[in-house]
Order: C-alpha cells, then structure tokens, then sequence
C-alpha cells in the first residue's frame, strides 16, 4: 500500500472514508467538519444499524476507513484521486463522506478508470456544470463540467435541480447531461451498467434538510430520496454524501438524514 494516501488494507466490500475537503465551496465553509458528524449520528443509539431491508450494518462486510488527511488545491485533489484508486484496486465500492462537492471530480476520476461505462445519478439543487466560479475551476460548482469534459462518465443524470441559469443549460446541453428538473419530478429512472450516486443534501428540501449552506426550498422529501436509493435499477458501485454543513445543523437532523442515507447506501451497495 502506497503511503500517499495512507487508506490501508479493506476489510470486507464496501469502504467508507471521509473526505473533509470545502475550501472549494464558493459561499460558506463547514462541510469539512461533517465526517465526524455523520458518524456520531449513525452510532448515536438513537437509532439501529440496520438498514430498511433488514440488512444489519453492525454484521456486514464493510468498513470504516477514517479520514483522509488532506493538503490543499490540485494537491488534494491528487490525494483523493490517489485514495480512490487504492480502494477500488482492493475490489471496494466506496461510500464517500464529504466534504463540499468538489471531491466528486477526483472520486470521479478514479472510477472512471476502473468502470468505462459508468452511470452518474446527481441528486442536487444545483447542476454544478460551470465552467468556471469565481474564478475557481476546482469550484463546488464546477464538478459536472469537468467530469463531463474529461469523458469520465457514459451518462449523466440529474435529479432535484431547481437554479438552472443560462451558462448552464447551454453546459448541460453541450454535454448532453439529462437534466431532470424539480418541477418534472416525478419521474422514472433507469440505468444499464454500473451506477455511481452523488448525493448532494441540497437536494432535499432545507424543511428536511437545514444543514446545507445553500438553501434552496421546493426540494426532495427525505422519503423521496430513500426510494431512489433503494428502487432505482442498477448495480451501485460507489456514492457519495456531500455539502452536509454542521455549522447549519444545531438539532442535528440533518446528520441523523446523512447517516440514514449512509445505512441505506452501504446496504444498497452489499447487495
Ligand atoms: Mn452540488
Ligand atoms: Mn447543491
């Protein structure tokens, strides 16, 4: 094992590691604290480990594999990267526990080598398909347009997005991204090959999901979310839970939403 990353020999299938990266988010910071969080919230006792289909976390082969201890810039980027394709060379699928949205490029690149026909189901209020923000090409709004730019996945799908401007449905159009908007919803989803689920908590509506930096009403329904995580067809090979922002989260709900997702999508992924 590399020393780069430092993420070590896997127990089990399914690998979970938080990556507490935000100095890519363009309006406030706090996802980096988040790791921890979702953590205390899943071994709380306020509630089991068990997922809804009855798939017990605390008996499954999977593991937790800590935080990567990040730089910064291009560096961390290269760190995640690294980590990724450490994990997935041990025949992990990998939960990734943000961290603003930004970690999805790197995590991105790595699958991308190990599945060439990957699926990409995004969950978010936004499109994050800029090509540039402020000045940042490594922006939290951003990933979509570089992991569509570099061909990292057969088919992107989004899901939840309510802030379409024009720059970016001229990108989304460019890329041929399949944009289902929430004023569509519901719709149906289905995918061929191996699915990748980025998850960001914007994406729900801030009634259930306050702790986000961004704000954006008429979203998902926390029931809404758990019903594409365990309905929609596929083979999920990877997830990630980003812009969890605990600084906005002082009851804890959104945590306790962040690790119910995080049991249903380990569970989803022992499958
Ligand atoms: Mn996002
Ligand atoms: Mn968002």
């Amino acid at each position: 094992m590399s020393d780069f990353s430092g993420v070590g020999q896997l127990a089990g299938k399914v690998a979970v590691i938080g990556v507490p990266l935000d100095e890519n988010s363009s309006f406030m910071r706090g996802p980096a604290l988040a790791p921890p969080r979702i953590r205390e919230a899943l071994h709380s006792g306020a509630s089991n480990l068990c997922a809804e289909n009855g798939v017990d976390l605390g008996d499954s082969s999977w593991q937790d594999m800590g935080d990567l201890a990040l730089a910064s810039g291009a560096d961390a980027f290269a760190q995640i990267e690294q980590a990724m394709d450490e994990l997935l060379a041990q025949g992990a699928r990998v939960l990734s526990l943000g961290g603003d949205h930004s970690i999805t490029y790197p995590i991105l690149r790595a699958y991308a080598i190990k599945y060439p026909r990957l699926n990409i189901l995004h969950l978010d209020a936004h499109p994050d398909l800029y090509d540039e923000f402020e000045g940042n090409r490594r922006s939290h709004a951003c990933p979509f347009a570089r992991i569509m730019q570099e061909r990292l996945a057969e088919r992107l799908v989004q899901v939840g997005i309510r802030t379409m401007n024009p720059h970016q449905r001229e990108q989304a159009e460019r890329f041929g991204v399949e944009v289902i908007e929430m004023r569509e919803w519901p719709a149906s989803l289905k995918f061929d090959g191996p699915l990748y689920v980025s998850l960001d908590l914007d994406a729900l509506d801030p009634a259930f999901a306050p702790g986000v930096s961004h704000h954006e009403p008429g979203g998902l329904s926390t029931r809404e979310v758990l019903s594409i995580i365990q309905n929609t067809p596929a083979t999920l090979v990877g997830a990630d839970i980003v812009e969890f922002n605990p600084a906005r989260d002082p009851v804890g709900v959104t945590a306790a939403v962040a690790a119910k997702f995080y049991k249903e999508l380990v569970a989803r992924m022992l499958r």
